[in-house]
């Protein structure tokens, strides 16, 4: 019987620190609310990143929201924002009921087009208007052009927060992705690159870290103001991460490197058993960055034999998970009325079925497939999955 091969899942120590966190946890009865896990993975994460301030939540997505009532964001501002990403990175500006304007990607990073992005804030200039953030995200952990982005935003004085949910490890430029923005989020999900079985991590880069890390500590724990009585001048929230969770969390750290490394040992092996099928590429690798690999990402070209579905298609049949690339966000139903910028000039529908368009991100989307990338496939799995490709390549 061959093994179900996934795209990525939960992979604790070899050495069970995870366990032995949780267990202290336990021993103390520190199960809830706090305790020194939770306070311990912040300081080690600060440690790790050289951030100066972080908070531990319950999930990226909380991260992402409390970044945003952080810089102030309310009703019916905007805030521009990576259009290639998963919907958690767009899904809070909705809650705060403002108005994400989604940006188009550039070929080199696939990330944040800077052209599309200076394009927008003119645009919206000319009506008098300025966006309250800007989200650019490291999808599936490549660095996007971050010193453009963060001088186009300093040009315009907006706060930039940085999605580095995928990214945890990538470095660009000397120094870890997350700590770029004033403010950067981290996400511990079960399909990332390190969990805690689900949190996140804000990590506060802003001037005055010390007071907003407060500030964002204050609303993810109910927004209880210190009175003897239960008192409460905000609405709060409950999002703090569990002692439990930060238990896990701390143990999967001291791996973090470890499963980079092979993270990028799959990337490679990619590179070097299916690179040579006509018509596939790579998920770009930007000069002067050490790229995490969360995910190993391959493009197949408009005149390629073999589609992304039935690449999808062949590995299902043989028991092994790949997805698709993250559908663009200003191709969503949900987030069809709001605003996209981008530089390509003639905006088209290029496949009706899974409603890609023209676009940069669109057409990573239309042509781009997540190879499985677990960081506990053997050399055997690996070639086991690029026979499947390579034998795709035969039939045609
Ligand atoms: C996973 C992810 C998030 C959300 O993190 P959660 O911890 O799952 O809430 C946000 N943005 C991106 C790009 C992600 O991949």
């Amino acid at each position: 019987m061959k093994q179900h091969i996934f795209l990525a899942s939960p992979h604790m120590s070899e050495e069970g620190y995870e366990q032995q966190y949780v267990k202290e946890a336990f021993d103390t009865n520190w199960i809830a609310p706090l305790g020194r896990n939770v306070t311990e993975f912040e300081n080690e994460i600060t440690a790790k990143l050289s951030a100066p301030k972080a908070v531990a939540l319950s999930a990226g997505t909380a991260a992402i929201h409390m970044a945003l009532k952080a810089v102030g964001l309310e009703q019916g501002d905007l805030v521009f924002c990576q259009s290639l990403t998963f919907s958690a990175s767009a899904n809070p500006i909705v809650y705060e009921k403002a108005e994400p304007v989604f940006i188009d990607s550039e070929t080199d990073t696939w990330n944040m087009d800077p052209q599309a992005l200076k394009l927008a804030f003119e645009r919206y200039g000319k009506l008098g208007k300025k966006p309250s953030a800007v989200i650019v995200v490291h999808l599936y952990g490549i660095c996007a052009k971050i010193r453009e982005i963060r001088e186009i935003c300093d040009e315009y004085e907006v706060p930039l927060i940085e999605d580095a949910a995928e990214s945890l490890g990538t470095v660009c430029h000397g120094r870890y992705t997350g700590t770029f923005g004033d403010y950067g989020i981290i996400s511990f999900n079960g399909n990332k690159i390190i969990t805690s079985s689900g949190g996140g991590m804000l990590l506060v880069n802003a001037e005055d870290a010390e007071e907003k890390a407060k500030k964002v500590l204050y609303w993810a724990t109910q927004a209880r103001e210190p009175a003897p009585w239960y008192q409460h001048t905000e609405i709060g929230y409950n999002y703090r991460m569990s002692n439990i969770v930060a238990g896990i969390g701390r143990g999967q750290l001291k791996v973090l490197d470890r499963r980079i490394q092979k993270k990028r040992y799959i990337f490679e092996y990619y590179q070097k058993h299916l690179g040579i099928l006509p018509g596939i590429s790579f998920m770009p690798m930007p000069e002067d960055a050490y790229c995490n690999c969360w995910l190993s990402v391959i493009l197949l070209s408009e005149d390629c034999p073999v589609s992304p579905m039935d690449i999808m298609r062949a590995l299902q049949e043989d028991d092994v998970e790949s997805r698709p690339v993250w559908k663009p966000m200003h191709l969503q139903p949900v987030f069809a009325d709001y605003d996209f910028v981008t530089t390509v000039s003639e905006l088209h529908i290029t496949d009706t079925q899974m409603g890609a368009d023209s676009s940069v991100s669109g057409q990573i989307f239309a042509h781009g497939v997540c190879m499985p990338s677990d960081s506990k496939m053997t050399d055997d799995d690996l070639q086991r999955v690029c026979q499947v490709v390579r034998g795709l390549w035969k039939s045609v």
